[in-house]
């Protein structure tokens, strides 16, 4: 394995140079960088650890930096430069599934601190030496995932989600042990705001339907692969990808499951809208015209339409999010006003029936005619 492949890759970073040039304590890249680096595949964000203060290199950097003390860790954003910077350190963990207890340690005590051998490679800057604790090359090579020792799952159950994750991304096999201990483990002992972080991680994969499907199970969702396809089929620009995907899988979830995982309002609303997809499916295909397909689909956030839609009512949905809901009327409220009529109920009312008929297609284009609709006497 190559240790200068890796500071290349670094300096190729847009600020790599200044992150080579950083002087002060010893410092490493870690983590996936190094993993991805030496297996050929593009590295996403920047891990740096730090014998020593991570806040004044984090400066010397410049750009946006934000500090975690508490957890001895600084990010920095700078022209495209993503880094996290975390100072060595050796980990307690006070109870199963707690966050760790943090104190400073040298390079050589962190790295078996952390949760597969493969994730635990580093390169040190100022020497280009790679430093690997025990079988953390050899499982490299052979594409497998390790746990360190056999409390590993027991201290941190979120590493039983991270291997899933790991193992679908990279393709590696999941040593046999560590199987077995992950399979042995509980969440029970892990926050539910840890355990949606974690699942938001999943989401956001290129492919997180397989990693989904392996922790479906432990997180009581119901993956099924070609249903989540067929949503994004129809899901449409303004839909949030990993939002479709987590209502998909997590719509027949149990209310107190989901409401323990600590979801955003948004996460929670739009996964409740899907609960009610086969029903909202069944509404859409009964429409008889577009205002009847309005009056099924109006409130309904987009992921849960598009998730209706894979139940069944593709073609309806589609029409919906493609088409009939930007139609809007060229006149509004104040148009009415100024013909006189009265500001209150009455005036919200001309103009919705206003917006059916010309959904319906039965008002000509153009303000006049949509004008002439809200002021007749049959609206
Ligand atoms: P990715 O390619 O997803 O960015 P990464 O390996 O860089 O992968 P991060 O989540 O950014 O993953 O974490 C950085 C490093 O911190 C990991 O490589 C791993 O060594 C360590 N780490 C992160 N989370 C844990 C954890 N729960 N337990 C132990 N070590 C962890």
């Amino acid at each position: 394995m190559e240790p200068q492949l890796v500071i290349d890759a670094l300096s190729a970073r847009p600020g790599g140079a200044a992150v080579l040039a950083l002087r002060g304590p010893r410092i490493a890249v870690v983590g996936g960088f190094v993993r991805d680096v030496l297996l050929g595949r593009d590295p996403r964000e920047v891990d740096l650890v730090v014998e020593g203060d991570v806040r004044a290199l984090a400066e010397q950097i410049g750009g946006n930096v934000t500090h975690h003390a508490a957890f001895l860790a600084s990010h920095v954003s700078r022209d495209g430069l993503e880094l996290e910077l975390t100072q060595a350190r050796r980990e307690r963990y006070p109870h199963p599934g707690a966050l760790p207890l943090v104190e400073p340690a040298s390079l050589e005590e962190d790295l078996p601190r952390r949760d597969f051998t493969v994730n635990a490679l580093a390169v040190t800057l100022d020497d280009a030496q790679l430093r690997a604790p025990d079988r953390a090359l050899e499982d490299l090579g052979a594409r497998r995932l390790r746990v360190f020792h056999d409390r590993s799952f027991i201290d941190d159950p979120t590493r039983v989600l991270r291997l899933a994750r790991y193992s679908a991304r990279l393709g590696f096999v999941v040593d046999h042990n560590t199987a077995r201990l992950a399979s042995e483990a509980s969440l029970d002992t892990v926050s539910g705001a840890r355990i949606a972080g974690e699942l938001r991680l999943m989401l956001e994969e290129p492919d997180p339907v397989v990693p989904l499907a392996t922790v479906a199970t432990r997180l009581q969702l119901s993956v099924d692969p070609s249903l989540v396809a067929r949503a994004l089929a129809l899901a449409p620009a303004d839909a949030e990808r990993s939002l479709t995907i987590l209502a998909a899988v997590a719509r027949e979830a149990p209310a107190d499951w989901l409401d323990s995982l600590e979801l955003t309002a948004r996460e929670r609303a739009v996964i409740r809208s899907a609960e009610h997809a086969p029903l909202l499916a069944a509404a859409a295909v009964a429409a008889r015209r577009p205002s009847e397909l309005r009056d099924a689909l109006r409130d309904v956030p987009v992921e849960a339409v598009a998730i209706a839609g894979a139940l069944g009512a593709s073609e309806e949905a589609r029409r919906w999010l493609g088409e009939l809901r930007h139609v809007k009327l060229e006149i509004g409220g104040d148009d009415l006003l100024a013909a006189g009529v009265p500001a209150g109920p009455e005036l919200g009312a001309r103009l919705e029936r206003t917006l059916r008929r010309k959904l319906d297609g039965e008002i000509a284009a153009g303000r006049e005619a949509e004008l002439a609709s809200a002021l007749g006497s049959g609206a």
